[in-house]
């Protein structure tokens, strides 16, 4: 067996279709390449992001709890992962780390490539305040979305969040407890983990305005709930973030490979295994 060249480190791990999805981009580009996936809690990291690069580790995703430690171990980061404050991809250049942070284009690509969606103006409400929404947020934004408003369950980061964007008149944040006073939105994005707990987010259905979208960056079983809410407030779309999941790969595969693949049948394929709903 070669040693990998291509890794994603996160802990836990072992659920991480990342491999699936490199293994088959790499067979569709012809490129042959060994991606694994490595468990790691956060005080192990370092050392173990420095034994994969010793051996021949030329690339590495990075997930949760992972995103942060990994944008300080970058010796250079891309304009969107300093923005973001995390980084999803590594690129071993010379010998240092480059930080990339491709999140919040693969979940621009799923809406406005793969469903087709104008984002421009739409009155939008981000839950969550973690590393994914933290991308989400500034990739809606360069998007053209219009006013921003976030909520999370701890507020203070969600001010956070709102500060550091840096745009007063277009980004606002709200209380958790003031969700069903905040009128209608046309795109609600949940970048809140809760659904990957099992946890059941109550949320009011006014939230929805007519031919909203409605968005979960999770996938499969841990957006069912969310999805089902969405379905039955009278969105115009429900979906999960399987799409941006494929998409980020993607945008990492071009990072290192100089071709982005055809994300249509690996998204396909795993769409048959992971149902929106139940009853899909
Ligand atoms: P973080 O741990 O950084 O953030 C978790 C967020 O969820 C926080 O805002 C937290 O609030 C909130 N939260 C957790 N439980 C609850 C709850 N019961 N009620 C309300 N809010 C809650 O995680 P990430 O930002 O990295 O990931 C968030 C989600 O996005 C995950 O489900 C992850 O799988 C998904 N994701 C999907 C990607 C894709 O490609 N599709 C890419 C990256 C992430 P608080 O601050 O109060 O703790």
């Amino acid at each position: 067996m070669t040693s990998p060249d291509y890794a994603v480190f996160g802990h836990p791990i072992s659920h991480s279709l990342s491999p699936r999805i490199h293994a088959a981009f790499g067979k569709q580009a012809g490129i042959a390449l060994n991606y694994i996936a490595i468990d790691v809690p956060a005080e192990s990291f370092a050392a173990s992001l420095a034994r994969f690069a010793n051996e021949s580790g030329r690339g590495a995703n990075v997930t949760l709890p992972l995103k942060q430690d990994a944008f300080r171990f970058s010796a250079d980061v891309s304009d969107f992962a300093r923005r973001a404050g995390a980084v999803n991809t590594l690129t071993r250049v010379d010998s240092t780390w480059r930080g990339d942070n491709t999140d919040g284009a693969g979940l621009i690509r799923d809406l406005t490539g793969r469903h087709g969606l104008d984002l421009r103006a739409r009155r939008t409400l981000l839950l969550g305040a973690g590393g994914a929404a933290r991308a989400a947020a500034h990739a809606l934004l360069d998007a053209g979305i219009g006013e921003l408003v976030i909520v999370n369950r701890s507020p203070e980061r969600a001010d956070a969040l709102a500060d550091s964007i840096g745009l007063p008149k277009r980004v606002h944040t709200r209380y958790w407890n003031d969700l069903a006073d905040l009128g209608s939105f046309d795109l609600i994005v949940n970048a809140t983990s809760a659904g990957v707990a099992r946890e059941t987010l109550a949320l009011p259905f006014g939230l929805v305005a007519p031919r909203a979208l409605c968005y979960d960056l999770s996938y499969g079983v841990a957006a069912f709930g969310f999805v089902a809410w969405a379905r039955a407030a009278g969105a115009g779309k429900a979906l999960d973030g399987l799409g941006m999941l494929v998409e980020q790969a993607a945008e990492s595969f071009a990072i290192w490979h100089g071709t982005r693949p055809d994300t249509d049948p690996v998204h396909d394929q795993l769409r048959g295994e992971l149902p929106l709903l139940a009853t899909d």
